[in-house]
């Protein structure tokens, strides 16, 4: 069946089914033989030359050669001003809702607003938060939204929020992903297992459904 990663920056060169994220500017040069799927959006750490970083996102959303956007949104910690992000996460929610495509999040202490613009909103399409490390009580909120939560690296640290939340997570809202992690998905799946306690193969096909349910 294979191991789906819904969000990483490294080429997998084998039968796993990934979703690679590009920068926009970064779609030019592409390997179109390459055999991943592909997701583009601006990364909220790197906002520069938005209109033509736009212009090569809708241009790939005309071709239909993306799975999905992002990685996209907002940021307390790091990168651009908090009015330039939530200005181009807009844009991004826009364009996922005109071109009916999933969104995959980046969220760093800015759960309030990402919840804010969805309530204001309303998007049809799904949101998937990357890289989920939040509190019970947030993953419930979320899930009452329809959002999905992906993980990753994290759970494999028993400390972390990740792993805690982890545990609670029903299954069939959830992916799992490499990110800028070197780690082979299929030990995030490993983990994933041990934690709910069920076989890889068990879990394999939760993802997979999950998989088809948001993208046919
Ligand atoms: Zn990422």
């Amino acid at each position: 069946m294979g191991y789906i990663n819904i969000h990483t920056h490294s080429p997998m060169p084998n039968r796993n089914i990934s979703v690679r994220s590009y920068q926009p500017g970064e779609l030019e040069e592409l390997d179109v033989s390459e055999n991943t799927h592909r997701s583009a959006g601006i990364h909220p750490w790197y906002i520069e030359n938005v209109d033509k970083s736009f212009n090569q996102l809708i241009e790939a959303l005309e071709e239909d050669s993306l799975l999905l956007i992002g990685e996209c949104g907002l940021d307390h910690v790091w990168g651009a001003s908090q009015d330039l992000q939530e200005s181009v996460f807009r844009k991004h929610i826009e364009l996922s809702e005109k071109y009916e495509k999933p969104l995959l999040i980046h969220c760093v202490k800015a759960y309030n607003e990402v919840i804010a613009i969805f309530k204001e909103m309303q998007p049809k399409q799904t949101w998937i938060i990357h890289g989920f490390s939040g509190s019970q009580q947030l993953m419930e909120q979320l899930l009452d939204l329809g959002f999905y939560l992906s993980f990753g690296k994290a759970i494999t640290n028993v400390k972390s929020k990740a792993y805690e939340v982890f545990k609670d997570v029903p299954l069939d809202r959830i992916f799992l992903e490499t990110d800028d992690s070197p780690l082979n998905i299929r030990k995030i799946y490993e983990k994933a297992a041990e934690i709910k306690q069920i076989d890889v193969t068990e879990l394999e096909t939760c993802l997979v459904e999950n998989f088809n349910k948001l993208f046919g």
